[in-house]
């Protein structure tokens, strides 16, 4: 363990011991998660703990970036991000280090847990198959049934530039070895109805239009516009249905919001308190409400809203780690099948 009391000092701490106070106990936290609601769950934990929670947000490669700057003078202690791609490359950089805790162990099921306790998940998103109602009687039951030729020029899926596609198609190696997620993705091109453009609500959006009858997407865009009035697909979202794929077999693909401790953490005491609250029913039902998301811990409560797609089988046969070992060949097989 190597914070000392020494470098775990603030000036504002110093000052303290000087003049005789107690210095306050705290913990530094970096987060790509920009969701108001997270505020509650922060406050909660000090209130429980006398511990204060500082935050600093922004976007994950930067927040990255500036832990590798700031190297053993970091003093952040908990990285966040909302995405297995982007803790990997943390991972890569060198910026986190394990956590021994019975608690996330206990809570977090395996198959969300890096195998070396590196990080862990917070909440889980599904990747699903969605389709246009009145265009498609018998819709792709399986993230390989999107590849037959059936379906050529009439798949709408963002760019491989997307961090969400580059999990699905490394959980597809994990699956099919890097040859079988290659023919999946060259097929896959092979049935886009159009270059690939936008978001994944761009993506739902050409189920109204017209212009897609089949897409993937990740699930809370989809439930987003039951919330709120979504331009383009709000109005049109009752002609939208949706797939669980691969649900006789290894289940449907979900990527995590994730949680680690840095590798500088001066507070790391403090910080493991903090990422075992986290997994906390309280916690967990906070962060799964905020996106529409699912809880990563077993039996904690969910979204309401979520209950709209039904129940559904995760794929837990493939370690999320995996989505970061494939990373690099994936981003290859792209490359190489001419995916945008
Ligand atoms: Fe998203």
């Amino acid at each position: 363990m190597r914070p000392s009391f020494q470098s775990s000092l603030t000036l504002a701490a110093f000052i303290a011991v000087l003049s005789g106070q107690a210095i306050a106990q705290e913990v530094n936290v970096y987060s790509s998660r920009h969701y108001d609601s997270d505020a509650a769950i922060y406050e909660k934990f000090t209130e429980e703990t006398g511990i204060t929670v500082n935050r600093i947000e922004a976007k994950a490669d930067e927040l990255i970036a500036r832990l590798e700057a700031e190297g053993d003078n970091s003093p952040a202690d908990v990285l966040l991000t909302v995405d297995v791609g982007r803790i990997a490359r943390a991972e890569e950089a060198g910026v986190l280090q394990p956590v021994t805790s019975d608690v996330i162990a206990e809570r977090v099921p395996a198959h969300l847990r890096h195998p070396g306790n590196l990080w862990f998940g917070l909440s889980q998103r599904a990747r699903i198959i969605f389709y246009a109602k009145d265009r498609v009687e018998n819709p792709p039951q399986t993230y390989e049934d999107l590849a037959k030729p059936e379906w050529q020029g009439k798949v709408c899926i963002r760019s491989s530039s997307n961090i969400y596609n580059q999990s699905l198609l490394a959980s597809l190696i994990a699956t099919h070895g890097e040859e079988g997620a290659k023919d999946w993705a060259a097929s896959i091109v092979d049935n886009m109805a159009r270059p690939p453009q936008g978001g994944d609500t761009d993506q739902l959006r050409g189920l109204v239009s017209g212009e897609c009858d089949v897409v993937v997407a990740n699930h809370y865009y989809f439930l987003r516009a039951f919330d709120k009035d979504v331009k383009g697909l709000t109005d049109g979202v009752e002609n939208v249905g949706w797939v669980w794929p691969n649900q006789d077999d290894r289940g449907v693909h979900v990527n995590l919001a994730t949680a680690a401790m840095t590798k500088a953490s001066p507070n790391s005491e403090e910080a493991i308190q903090l990422l075992e609250f986290l997994t906390s029913d309280y916690a967990q039902q906070i962060f799964a409400n905020n996106n529409n998301e699912y809880p990563a811990v077993t039996g904690a409560t969910g979204d309401e809203d979520t209950e709209r797609l039904g129940e559904y089988k995760p794929d837990t046969t493939t370690n999320t780690a995996a989505f970061s070992e494939n990373a690099k060949a994936a981003q290859a097989i792209f490359n190489q099948v001419g995916w945008d």
